[in-house]
């Protein structure tokens, strides 16, 4: 705590949290870094986003600073704008709760400590003052020193109040390769089927956070045995061991594409769907499913290659590899150095273009223009024909123009 004091690392290290907290303090109000920034400081790790929180209201806080923008004044919430946008929430509780899932209202408190009580996990419900003095009444830096992740007060009460807040358990302990405290595990496996009160989009989102973390199989396995994935379709618990091999490349869709490994391919589509993903995701997840299974087959032709991207090929690659434990033949670097050698990279390169080809023809656009590029295409790729004008010319006269 002293050597955090005498580096004044608020002040360096969040300059424009520590100009609002001052700017609050000299208004004659209370103010404090809360949440992940703290917990993420106490670990000494990267902080993300910093946010404040004070017995300012909304109004009070938009009095004092210039610049701010409502973001969520129903919940307290006001974002002040000074290098960097920063919310400032006021101190809250979260009043009844009748689905499991959102308070019916806000409630503003009087103190920091009754705010600090409403976060869900002690990790995540410390404060920290301007001068760098962590305030933590229920053990929330003890927990980070015994890597656990535990609910602030009562677990069953707190999982029935959202339950959401159980899936962000697993998350944090994909995240920071915590553990679950014992009965902050046995209130979710008693209560997992809360689960199903929570929109399917904020499900979707934990999700993808536990597999961008640095221990999805961590995650993974407690979502599937505290019983939450039970709640959920798919086939989860069989492929659990499977994670272990899971890379996702920073691409969140790339979890997607290796859960829908796991599946029978006729209900990806409809799987997809369930977890409202995208069209780009859905595409994503189809080239790397294809691509695997066309790598499965033997190693992928100059076509597939030319087809699929190199992020799709890395990926798909790293995904067979593990489902085919080390049998393909040649390694990655190979096979991108053969797509690097196909003189197009897409169809675009052509020398030639549709006009050429309709005034070659002398005929109207039509299908028949994607079919002749098509062939031209799969030709060039595979060594078959030149990219060049007049060869290309030459054998269109020959094999179309009689
Ligand atoms: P991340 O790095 O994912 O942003 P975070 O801890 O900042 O982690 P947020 O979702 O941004 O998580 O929430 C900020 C803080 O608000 C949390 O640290 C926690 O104190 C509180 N909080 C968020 N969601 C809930 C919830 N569902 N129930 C109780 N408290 C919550
Ligand atoms: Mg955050």
């Amino acid at each position: 705590m002293k050597e955090w004091r005498k580096n004044s690392v608020m002040k360096n290290r969040w300059p424009a949290a520590y100009k609002i907290i001052d700017e609050l303090e000299q208004a004659g109000f209370e103010a404090f870094v809360v949440g992940g920034a703290v917990r993420d400081f106490v670990r000494n790790a990267p902080v993300n986003d910093v946010d404040i929180t004070t017995n300012a209201t909304p109004n009070e806080v938009k009095e004092i600073f210039m610049h701010t923008i409502d973001v969520g004044i129903e919940h307290g919430t006001v974002l002040v704008v000074l290098d960097e946008p920063i919310e400032v929430t006021t101190y809250r509780s979260e009043s009844t709760y009748t689905d499991f899932r959102r308070p019916d209202g806000v409630t503003f408190v009087r103190t920091l400590k009754e705010d600090l009580q409403r976060r869900d996990f002690t990790i995540n419900a410390m404060a920290l003052t301007k001068e760098d003095e962590l305030v933590d009444y229920f053990g929330g830096r003890q927990a980070i020193e015994e890597e656990i992740i535990q609910a602030v007060g009562n677990p069953e009460l707190r999982f029935s109040e959202d339950a959401l807040r159980m899936l962000r358990a697993v998350r944090f302990s994909a995240q920071l390769n915590f553990s679950l405290e014992q009965n902050t595990l046995h209130a979710i496996q008693s209560l997992h089927a809360l689960i199903s009160h929570v929109s399917i989009e904020r499900v979707k989102v934990e999700l993808e956070k536990m597999w961008l973390s640095d221990c999805p199989f961590k995650g993974m396995q407690l979502f599937v045995d505290s019983g939450l994935s039970s709640n959920f379709p798919g086939s989860w618990k069989m492929g659990l061991q499977s994670w272990n091999d899971f890379a996702s490349f920073n691409v969140k869709a790339n979890g997607w594409a290796f859960f829908a490994l796991q599946q029978k391919e006729e209900v990806v589509h409809q799987l997809l769907n369930h977890f409202k993903c995208s069209n780009d995701e859905k595409r994503h997840v189809k080239n790397v499913v294809q691509a695997v299974h066309c790598l499965v087959k033997g190693a992928w032709t100059a076509d597939e290659l030319f087809h699929y991207s190199e992020e799709v090929l890395s990926v798909a690659y790293h995904y067979g590899k593990s489902i085919l434990s080390n049998e393909i033949p040649d390694s990655l670097e190979e096979f991108l150095l053969r797509k690097r050698a196909i003189p197009i990279a897409s169809k675009k390169d052509i020398v030639i273009n549709g006009n050429d080809l309709m005034q070659w023809a002398n005929q109207k656009r039509g299908p028949w223009i994607k079919e002749v590029l098509d062939i031209l295409s799969h030709m060039i790729v595979n060594g078959e024909i030149t990219n060049d004008r007049q060869e290309i010319k030459g054998w269109f006269s020959h094999e179309y123009l009689h």
